[in-house]
């Protein structure tokens, strides 16, 4: 006799999702709690390299995912609009980069999850987790389960209420992100289906990633230091970024909503694990965002972890099997992202070399089954 066993998950961000996804697949039961109202995502764009579509194909978004995305083959970076380097990224090469916009990516998981079976519990604040096996809400309940998962970001109440935090550090620098119309028109003729890092590097350093995400929306991630007050504000400032990047004026005008300032930020843990508790996502690995890969190394390790415990009645074990072998290439990718924030070496150009490139280029577990998608 088969017996099912039960999943209750904290937070339905990619890695909560993905987590209930895979484990659904594979014959278990799982709740997901909320702590939000509704599921939606902030306006901004997201890449997602061959390693993320990978994980997308196996808990079956991949397909709705690449309807409304759009691949750029050359990343192109510059100095007061002067090329200075160029990446391309061609499938012959192996690699494709993806971008998109997050309400768009964020939707087609939504509806794979729901596809799959996997209840959604909005509003349910979790504040703590059992080792034992229980996941603690707000009001007191305890909600039982062979497996917890702590998929609950950065601040995870989760792995925080069993003590895994190791370290976080921050950094001098953050990204405001916003989304505008693409207006290829207004603007001057140019590469703009390119992927583009505008950098102004004069008294005030200043970035914009010009991120194409489909025929009618921009991403734009704007990268100002912390201290610096004016360029980080929400709303933007538009006077301090026009005078800084006057080619892409017409955009900036056309950027109204709110947007988001984040500053770049690291977490590590002790250990990804504690008894039944599995901690997976930013709340295990939040990593600066220079790489692209937060989402895309948070889905890999969900769908690992589900392939884990599979068929293991010795959950504990299971878990500390997944840690040790996802988390060195989640751990390499946290170090490099960490180390270009640092030295803003996205400015050199040139720096998407293997290393910077090893998640992307990655096969996960739990996709090894899968034909190239290249090829596809
Ligand atoms: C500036 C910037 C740019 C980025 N760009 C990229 C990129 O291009 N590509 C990429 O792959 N990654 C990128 N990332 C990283 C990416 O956004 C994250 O790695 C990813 O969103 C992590 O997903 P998650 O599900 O682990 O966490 P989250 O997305 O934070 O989801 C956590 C969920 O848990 C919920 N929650 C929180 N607390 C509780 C609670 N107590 N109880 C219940 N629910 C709770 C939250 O509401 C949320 O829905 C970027 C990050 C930044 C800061």
């Amino acid at each position: 006799m088969v017996v099912s066993r039960h999943a209750e998950i904290a937070g339905a961000g990619f890695a909560g999702l993905a987590a209930a996804i895979a484990l659904r697949q594979r014959g278990w039961t799982v709740r997901v709690h909320e702590a939000a109202k509704e599921l939606r995502a902030f306006g901004a764009g997201i890449f997602i390299w061959e390693n993320g579509l990978r994980v997308l194909k196996a808990v079956g978004a991949y397909e709705s995912v690449m309807a409304n995305a759009h691949e750029a083959i050359s990343y192109e970076t510059r100095h007061d609009n002067r090329l200075i380097a160029e990446h391309r990224f061609t499938p012959d090469k192996g690699t494709r980069m993806l971008t998109m916009t997050r309400q768009h990516l964020y939707s087609c998981v939504i509806e794979a999850a729901e596809r799959a079976g996997v209840t959604i519990v909005l509003g349910s604040e979790i504040v703590a987790a059992s080792p034992n096996g229980a996941l603690i809400a707000a009001d007191g309940e305890h909600y039982k389960a062979d497996l917890v998962v702590g998929a609950d970001g950065v601040r995870s109440k989760v792995r925080d209420s069993v003590g895994l935090l190791k370290e976080r550090n921050s950094y001098s620098d953050g990204i405001v992100r916003v989304l505008a119309p693409r207006m290829k028109h207004a603007l001057r003729p140019d590469n703009w289906d390119h992927v583009i890092d505008f950098w102004n590097l004069g008294n005030r350093p200043l970035r914009i990633l010009y991120v194409p995400c489909n025929m009618d929306d921009l991403y734009l991630a704007m990268m100002a230091p912390v201290s610096d007050k004016e360029a980080s504000a929400i709303p933007i400032n538009h006077d301090v970024w026009i005078a800084a990047f006057p080619q892409l004026e017409p955009v900036i005008r056309r950027v109204t909503v709110g947007g988001r300032y984040d500053a770049y930020e690291t977490s590590k843990l002790i250990r990804w694990s504690s008894g039944r508790i599995a901690i997976v996502g930013d709340a295990a690995h939040g990593m600066a965002p220079t790489l692209g890969q937060g989402a895309g190394t948070a889905i890999m390790n969900a769908l690992a972890l589900a392939v884990a415990v599979e068929g293991r009645s010795d959950i504990e074990d299971a878990l500390e099997e997944w840690e040790t072998r996802e988390r060195p290439l989640t751990e390499h990718t946290q170090n490099h992202s960490a180390l270009i924030a640092k030295e803003r070496k996205t400015s050199q150009g040139g720096f998407w070399d293997a290393d910077a490139l090893r998640a992307a280029n990655h096969v996960p577990t739990g996709t090894e089954h899968l034909p190239s998608l290249v090829a596809a």
